[in-house]
């Protein structure tokens, strides 16, 4: 399995996994309901990619720093 993280707000790519063997447990992802799991996971049947939706570094920054922002550039799908 290829499991591709890129950031929710500026879409910049953060990483990719690529395993066999790889679980939930292995992401961290056990202690999220399967809802918030389901927003945040996302499985490309045509490139075979499990895309998990994270926030970077930056965006992670700039939201503490003015939460404001994420009301206002968060996606509404
Ligand atoms: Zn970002």
């Amino acid at each position: 399995m290829h499991i591709v993280y890129y950031c929710r707000h500026c879409k910049s790519f953060l990483g990719s996994i690529d395993s066999s063997t790889i679980s939930l447990e292995a992401l961290g992802l056990t202690s999220l309901t399967e809802q918030e799991i389901s927003d945040i996971i996302e499985y490309h049947d045509e490139d075979q990619t499990t895309y998990v939706k994270t926030v970077c570094e930056y965006c992670e920054t700039a939201l503490k720093q003015n939460p404001a922002l994420y009301l206002t550039n968060s996606p509404i799908q």
